[in-house]
């Protein structure tokens, strides 16, 4: 399973609902150290969409910039709540000391 496989089994929730299915985002929020996942509903999409449609607005939602960033160090997707800064993971921060 590669990496944006497992972001959208992780951030990315699908509803259906009589009159409408809904996509939502994962959007991690701190709150001193603790993260805290809100889900914010993303895309509404109507009841007799086909699933095939569903499931590529889906995977389309870590492509939005406003919740995923692409790290430039190691290329990897994050959720915008796990970049250290717009351009740089955690991990690639703490790897260059995270000096800033
Ligand atoms: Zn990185």
């Amino acid at each position: 399973m590669n990496k944006d496989q497992e972001l959208i089994d992780e951030f990315v929730r699908v509803s259906e609902y009589p009159d409408v299915i809904v996509i939502f985002v994962g959007d991690i929020t701190w709150s001193g150290h603790e993260p805290s996942m809100k889900w914010v509903p993303l895309v509404a999409l109507s009841p007799d969409t086909p699933p095939h449609k569903v499931q590529q607005q889906a995977a389309s939602v870590i492509q939005r910039k406003r919740y995923f960033a692409v790290c430039k160090e190691c290329s990897q997707r994050n959720p915008v709540g796990w970049m250290s800064s717009v351009t740089l993971c955690q991990s690639c921060a703490e790897e260059q000391g995270a000096v800033f």
